[in-house]
């Protein structure tokens, strides 16, 4: 019955992790993808509002102006990045982004350039549709290394995806190192999407975008981790209008449009102070960082909400969650996000009470 193309989406690695984890009784769960607080309030009751007022009819397929014109306000304001409302198309989160730009843009065969590790999504979309990933290394410090992504590039390379802050790394890229990023994709003429979806979560300087210096940006973003509104499914893609277009064509035969409801509290979102959630998460961070870097090769997260330790013993990642399964402490192998299998994946989106006892056992299985 199943088509062949559904073979290309490799979905083991996750099933196994969560085959593991369905005998675990009230674990310490440490692999929750989204924040642990709940949608602001103001946000909640613009919804509701939206739904009681009878706006509950699809949308135009772009978004409804009012918000395309405050998301290029935000864009230009908050990320430097010149667009008019025509070059904004709101999405189904940034999952609906990704695959209508990986549509949009590529074509079988076509290369894109990933840097390893990434988020899980990248690797099957491309394969999906039949595009190559050209996977680049980027241990042990997840930045970006210049001459390797260089040397990935062939003719058929189109696309380079880069997403900061980076799930499951917590990495940050410089400023520094998407203007080089820049240049080379100037000279090779490849697009960038740049997934910014865990913008907010910032804890070191200032963000910046890589939209705002290379016109062939496809920018994702979305209201899923700032906003919490992750069942939401709402986010927003901005760049060069050919391929905004083209990706319009594509949900206007799919996902239609984003849900109503959520346009129109998407944009009382926009307006609101999520800086106390950030300053919680901060000490998040360095309450896990400090627990784990005299006993894992850590680095320590520049954003998001995810911290990527590497095993310190002679184990895969994927035999170290086992074993921190078996002590109830559910985390991700490296090899879900990644093609090496050496590191895991802790989000510390959840208690600092959680935290510390997970951060506590996982310690204790790296010296037992
Ligand atoms: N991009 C990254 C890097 C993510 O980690 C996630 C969710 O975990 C997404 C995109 C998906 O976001 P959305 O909920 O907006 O589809």
């Amino acid at each position: 019955m199943i088509s062949r193309r559904m073979d290309k989406i490799d979905s083991s690695g996750i099933r196994k992790v969560f085959n593991l984890s369905k005998e675990m009784k009230n674990p310490i769960d440490l692999s929750i993808g989204q924040p642990d607080f709940d949608v602001p309030d103001r946000i909640k009751e613009e919804a509701i509002k939206a739904m009681r007022d009878g706006f509950n009819k699809y949308t135009k397929t772009e978004g409804i102006p009012e918000l395309r014109k405050r998301i290029a306000k935000k864009l230009k304001e908050e990320n430097n990045i010149q667009v008019s409302p025509d070059n904004i198309l709101v999405t189904s989160g940034v999952s609906g982004g990704l695959l209508l730009a990986f549509n949009a843009l590529l074509d079988k065969g076509d290369e894109v350039i990933i840097p390893d590790p990434y988020f899980v999504m990248y690797k099957h979309l491309v394969n999906f549709i039949e595009a190559v990933p050209r996977y680049v290394d980027t241990y042990p410090d997840f930045g970006l290394d210049i001459d390797r992504i260089n040397r990935a590039i062939n003719k058929k390379t189109k696309v380079i995806i880069l997403n900061s802050p980076g799930n499951p790394t917590g990495n940050v890229y410089s400023k520094e190192e998407l203007e080089q990023i820049r240049d080379l994709a100037k000279e090779h003429d490849l697009v960038i999407i740049s997934d910014e979806v865990y913008e907010k979560f910032i804890y070191e300087k200032a963000y910046f975008s890589i939209g705002s210096i290379y016109e062939k940006t496809i920018t994702l973003n979305g209201f899923s981790k700032a906003y919490a509104m992750t069942g939401w499914r709402i986010g927003y893609a901005a760049g060069p209008l050919e391929i905004i277009q083209e990706m319009a064509k594509l949900q206007q035969y799919s996902f239609v449009c984003a849900p109503s409801f959520a346009q129109k509290a998407a944009l009382i979102a926009l307006d609101c102070d999520v800086s106390e959630h950030i300053k919680r998460y901060k000490e998040k961070r360095d309450l896990v960082y400090a627990g784990l870097k005299d006993h894992f090769h850590v680095q320590k997260p520049k954003g998001g909400f995810y911290i990527f330790p590497e095993v310190n013993k002679n184990l895969s990642a994927t035999e170290f969650v086992k074993k921190a399964i078996e002590n109830n402490v559910l985390i991700i192998p490296g090899n879900i996000f990644s093609e090496k299998d050496t590191n895991f994946r802790i989000s510390f989106a959840t208690s600092n009470d959680i935290i510390e006892k997970g951060v506590e056992i996982l310690n204790e299985i790296s010296t037992s």
